[in-house]
């Protein structure tokens, strides 16, 4: 087809529909305006309500802002099941986008104000954005293409590459921009820059128009609503006994941990229960195994990011407090290292899918179960190094910035071993009806993994951080075997969904050595 006969939303730019490109600049401002205000926010909370040059913080504790970060960056990411919800029932992936970038760039508007209640606000204004856009996007970039279409892949990996140059440029740029203007001209930026990305998805509609449309249920007889499910409950026993039996532990979390925590635990049950009902009526052995492994996969998602994560939270405050961050009498911002991880996945992304694609063509193991059980043990290696930071730290008052090098290089490998690859795996087994709730569900995994990380961060003021390091470690390494262990009965749940893998791997690494 030549480009005069082609639709704007046809066209295609270095062999990707331009539609890609769009939807990778408005994720990368996104990402910018989160990671950027994400660094801030514990750094933030833990400063002197006197202020030093940055300006007044919060005057809490470690604990209490540490406490306040597993909250806001799990429910950022546990957003993500009503706001696959509202797109798939209400207004579509496009809208949902539209809406949840509005309300972002309140949210971080609103965080420039100085006010305590400003700051709750434009927390619970970015949860709400961050919800609805988000996991839509993402499912946006799988609508580019049809069925088949090799360049998918390429797509998701050049997404990635996106979020990432988003987050790499809010770390490098939001610590200088509080260093010299303080806080609010921080969280400032992040407010103008998802304005940018705004205007240009708004700018980019006309490359969209094919993705992300309102599919009203079509009422054809497999169709059942979210309400027909929970309808179906009180006449499914094991089902119903299960909900009950969570809805009482949430119950009692509510009575013991409070209410928040009792809040979350019945929206959890919720949502079992609802997947419980979609496992029970999907119609082949093989759509419910499938099903299941994928749940399954999700409990390293949580484990991943529930390790992974203390680089925002505990990593970052170890920077802060006892890393010498000396580099030739220039002290090195605490924020930049967050700039690691961003940095690193830019280099090492196609590297290492290029070596999984070269493995699964000499026929070695390279399954994404396996590739995601590595990528824990990977990434939990990289505690070894905050080990040895802590031990230099008790041995001479100061640790190497070359530890937090070392561990956020691990911490990234074993990032590219399970994100991307849990992105197309959810593509790969969910059914098709169901593929946005399950992008969904993938993403408040990652959420919870958050508040987990939280919970263990927090708890480095009770046990020393050595012994979390250590722990975490240890934890990750054991896990990450036990799913080599069981991988084949794992796989064989698969039902064999990535066999015909082979010609699509080798396709797209000829994409890699040869395009462009
Ligand atoms: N770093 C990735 C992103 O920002 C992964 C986040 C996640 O899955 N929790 O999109």
């Amino acid at each position: 087809m030549t480009d005069s006969v082609k639709q704007e939303h046809q066209k295609e730019l270095f062999g990707q529909p331009i539609g890609l490109y769009i939807l990778f600049l408005t994720e990368m401002w996104e990402r910018f305006s989160y990671y950027g205000m994400r660094a801030l926010l514990v750094l933030y909370m833990t400063t002197a309500t006197i202020g030093d040059d940055r300006g007044a913080g919060l005057g809490w504790t470690s604990k209490e802002a540490l406490a306040l970060y597993g909250w806001y960056t799990m429910l950022v990411y546990v957003m993500s099941i009503p706001g696959g919800m509202i797109a798939d029932k209400l207004i579509g992936q496009k809208k949902a986008v539209l809406w949840g970038a509005i309300v972002l760039c309140i949210g971080h508007g609103v965080l420039v104000l100085t006010d305590i209640w400003a700051f709750y606000t434009g927390l619970g204004l970015v949860i709400l954005g961050v919800g609805l856009l988000k996991p839509n996007i993402s499912t946006m970039v799988g609508g580019l293409y049809r069925e088949g279409d090799i360049r998918r892949d390429k797509g998701f990996s050049i997404f990635y590459i996106g979020i990432n140059l988003g987050s790499l440029l809010a770390t490098l740029i939001v610590g200088l921009v509080v260093a010299e203007w303080g806080w609010h001209a921080g969280f400032g930026l992040a407010g103008i820059v998802m304005v940018l990305g705004l205007i240009n998805y708004l700018y980019g509609q006309k490359y969209l128009k094919h993705v992300g449309n309102f599919e009203p249920s079509t009422g054809g007889e497999n169709e059942i609503s979210y309400g027909q499910l929970y309808g179906k409950l009180p006449s499914s026993p094991v089902q119903l006994t299960v909900t009950l039996i969570l809805l009482a532990l949430s119950a009692y979390g509510w009575y013991t941990l409070g209410w928040g925590y009792g809040l979350l635990f019945a929206f959890l049950t919720a949502i079992t229960a609802l997947l419980m009902m979609i496992y029970k009526e999907l119609d082949t052995q093989i759509y419910k195994d499938r099903f299941l492994v994928l749940l399954l996969s999700f409990i390293m998602v949580i484990i991943f990011w529930g390790a992974f994560e203390q680089a925002g939270g505990l990593m970052n405050l170890y920077t802060e407090t006892n890393t010498n961050r000396d580099l030739f009498g220039w002290e090195v911002p605490t924020v930049m290292f967050q700039s690691l991880n961003a940095g690193f996945i830019i280099i090492f992304a196609t590297i290492i899918a290029g070596y999984w694609a070269k493995r699964k063509l000499k026929g070695k193991e390279a399954s994404s179960l396996f590739k995601m059980a590595l990528g824990i043990i990977i990434m939990g290696f990289g505690f070894l190094f905050m080990v040895f930071a802590v031990m230099e730290f008790e041995k001479s008052g100061a640790s190497s910035m070359i530890w937090l090098v070392l561990a956020y290089l691990f911490h990234t490998i074993g990032e590219l071993c399970i994100s991307p690859v849990a992105l197309s795996f959810i593509t790969k087994l969910a059914p098709v009806k169901y593929a946005s709730l399950m992008m969904g569900v993938y993403f408040a995994a990652t959420g919870l993994g958050n508040k987990v990380a939280g919970i263990v961060g927090e708890s480095a003021s009770d046990f020393g951080e050595y012994a979390i390091f250590l722990g975490i470690l240890v934890f990750t390494v054991v896990v990450g075997l036990l799913f080599i262990v069981i991988l084949k009965p794992l796989k064989r749940l698969t039902h064999g969904a990535e066999d015909n893998e082979r010609t699509m791997n080798e396709e797209a690494e000829g994409f890699e050595l040869a395009d462009n």
